[in-house]
């Protein structure tokens, strides 16, 4: 019989104590658990001795009874859908709008409410997992959206090409949330991430990748000086005041969408004496998407502009009173265009 020292205190004594396979009672939440696991037994008063590191494990395999009976999930399984995301246990509990404490304690094997329980599970959908996004995407890091981004369009694209269109379409609302469809935040028109990936690989594929801080420039100046001459945006993106100038509102996020599709390719790199997160294109971009007056538009910005670097980018966009008038994160609406004298110029 295999043994173990340990002390009875029945016999009041430290002692070879008899290690024995038995089945034990526990009660989960009221009901009874009956679990086979090893006990402490004393050889000379035949006493079931209690020992911390046993009944640990009788704890759990009572646990694990538990959870089976009631289809509960285990903590692996809470831990893998977070994973799969991409989410530290701060960015989920962030949002479920749970304390971190209760997902730590999930993970490490506490037994889950039955509602927290439901709603853990939807984990496993992407689509859940970017409605939660874009309700309360907010609560997360640009990079944490980004992560999240990635990941749900990956495992989209992985169950088929109309689940990505979902995806898309879900991208839209996620938008249309952080300032209305047709508002002068978008230049009066819906977002559509059709027209930003095109407008994106328009300007990757030209110029054999770019750094992600001179598209957000280039973006911004296709959209508003389209606008100033036009009324209307090219995209529907909104763009925010960030500090180093205007920058497409969920940029991270909406690169990491076209990413997992495999429009571009992001990658860190060193060009010359810069260095950054540079786009490439792993597509064509498709000729008939815009129309001769945004062809036209995108020609002239890419023309003077193209050739130069982001920082001198954005030195132009910091003289601005649509910049300088405003906090980081404010969204900058189209009109301001209007007060943006070289975006006149470009028509001469
Ligand atoms: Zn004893």
């Amino acid at each position: 019989m295999k043994v173990l020292r340990w002390y009875c205190p029945n016999c009041d004594e430290d002692k070879e104590l008899g290690v024995e396979l038995r089945e034990q009672a526990v009660r989960v939440r009221g009901e009874e658990m009956r679990a086979t696991v090893e006990g402490l037994v004393c050889p000379d008063c035949q006493k079931d001795i209690f020992h911390p590191e046993l009944d640990g494990r009788l704890q759990q395999a009572a646990l694990e009874l538990y959870r089976g009976h009631h289809r509960l999930l285990r903590p692996e399984d809470i831990r893998g859908f977070r994973g799969k995301y991409g989410l530290s246990q701060r960015a989920l509990a962030r949002l479920l709008g749970w304390g971190l404490i209760t997902i730590q304690r999930y993970e490490a094997g506490a037994l889950q409410d039955e509602a927290h329980d439901t709603v853990l599970r939807q984990l496993e959908e992407p689509d859940f997992v970017l409605s939660l996004v874009e309700r309360c995407g907010a609560r997360l890091s640009e990079r944490e959206k980004k992560m999240v981004g990635e990941a749900v369009a990956a495992a989209a694209a992985g169950k088929g090409k109309k689940e990505s269109g979902d995806l898309w379409r879900a991208a839209q609302v996620w938008a249309s949330d952080r300032a209305p469809t047709g508002s002068p935040e978008r230049g009066f028109r819906a977002f559509d991430p059709e027209r930003f990936g095109q407008l994106v690989l328009w300007f990757a594929a030209r110029h054999g990748g770019l750094f992600k801080t001179k598209l957000a420039k280039l973006l911004w100046l296709v959209d508003f000086a389209h606008f100033r001459r036009h009324r209307i945006s090219v995209s529907g993106l909104a763009y925010a005041r960030a500090p180093n100038g205007p920058m497409p509102d969920g940029f991270l996020f909406l690169l990491g969408l076209l990413e997992a599709q495999g429009v571009v390719e992001i990658n860190e790199e060193t060009v010359g004496a810069y260095q950054g997160e540079v786009i490439r294109s792993k597509d064509f971009p498709r000729a008939d998407e815009f129309s001769p007056e945004e062809r036209d538009t995108l020609e002239r910005v890419d023309g003077r502009f193209g050739a130069m670097t982001a920082s001198r980018l954005s030195e132009l966009s910091h003289r601005e009173r649509a910049w300088l008038g405003r906090v980081d994160g404010d969204l900058i609406p189209y009109p301001e265009a209007d007060g943006v004298d070289f975006m006149e110029r470009m028509w001469d």
